[in-house]
């Protein structure tokens, strides 16, 4: 292998690539950095020094204990979203770490990749990553975090003086589906509930699993409460269905709470406690039913 030919590709690549590239040595003092990476960091002396010495204790210093810690591990970071401050604002980046070691094995450094998320491919692939990350995966829907995220900010924000409906429903007797057809005949039923809980509501409502067999929806700008009801019977009737396989039969029904807000900025603890509220007094009634919240019973 010619090893100046290669070294004079990688200046070449390093000069030329639209990433920020870095070499660092094993003690982490920079070996050779690439012009734009050079900018980003504000500083051009850096050969021969540490983060810590170029930086101080500010926040980039920080990178020291992540980079030691890849060192020690011997384990790559690979494609890990990192934010950082900048003048013009917040650059997005996909971070690499890759640890340089010679033909023995043994480490002789670390090369870091920064990709600007700007970059418009990378968009694509960031927009999919952040979808996946707040999506359940068995279901699809929102996930616990990101269900009680959105709601937040969307009763926090634009929804704060509307009125909407918070629907928390919880499938009934769900564990004798797991005790009777098993885990993975119980899986499909949460997948069958959420898919018909999904295509009960508009686009624009939010809808997440809460975990387990729980789900929690907005409505969102309700002009009439009769409507909400109307769903949640829409919803009892739709989730009543028979589980069949061989002679064992198990029907699955679905209880449901439901709790007005009226833009009157209630927060978001209260408003799930008070559907939860009603949810365990449809439990109570027997199941197969839904409840309102007294706290604003229409
Ligand atoms: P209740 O009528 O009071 O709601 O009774 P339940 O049996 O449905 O009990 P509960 O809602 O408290 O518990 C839900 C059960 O759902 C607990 C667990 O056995 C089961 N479960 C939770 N997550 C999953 C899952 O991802 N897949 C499957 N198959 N079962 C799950
Ligand atoms: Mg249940």
């Amino acid at each position: 292998m010619d090893s100046s030919l290669l070294l004079t590709a990688f200046v070449k690549l390093m000069e030329n690539s639209r990433s920020m590239i870095f070499v660092k040595d094993t003690e982490l003092r920079y070996v050779a950095a690439s012009s734009n990476y050079i900018d980003a960091l504000g500083r051009e002396d850096i050969v021969g020094k540490t983060n810590a010495e170029l930086f101080g204790s500010s926040p980039r210093a920080k990178a020291i204990g992540e980079e030691q810690q890849i060192l020690d591990s011997g384990v790559d970071m690979i494609d890990t979203v990192r934010e950082y401050a900048q003048e013009s604002g917040v650059l997005r980046c996909l971070v690499s770490k890759h640890i340089l070691r010679d033909g023995e094995g043994n480490t002789i450094g670390l090369l870091g990749v920064y990709r600007s998320l700007a970059d418009a491919r990378l968009v694509v692939e960031n927009s999919r990553l952040m979808r996946e990350a707040e999506r359940d995966a068995m279901t699809g829907l929102l996930n616990h975090g990101y269900t009680l995220k959105y709601l937040s900010a969307f009763l926090e924000g634009e929804g704060k003086l509307n009125s909407h409906a918070l629907i928390f429903l919880d499938l009934d007797h769900f564990k004798d589906v797991n005790d009777t057809f098993g885990h993975l005949y119980g899986d499909s039923v949460i997948k069958k509930a959420a898919s018909l809980i999904n295509h009960s509501f508009r686009g624009s409502d939010l809808i997440g699993r809460m975990g387990g067999d729980e789900f929690l929806i907005l409505m969102k700008n309700i002009p009439d409460p009769e409507l909400v009801c109307r769903k949640a019977e829409e919803l009892n009737q739709s989730l009543h269905f028979d589980c069949i396989e061989g002679d064992k039969r198990i029907t699955v029904s679905a209880s449901i709470g439901v709790a007005f807000y009226n833009g009157d900025g209630v927060g978001v603890k209260a408003l799930i406690s008070y559907a939860d509220g009603a949810l365990y007094k449809a439990k109570e009634a027997g199941r197969d039913c839904y409840r309102v919240a007294e706290q604003t019973q229409i």
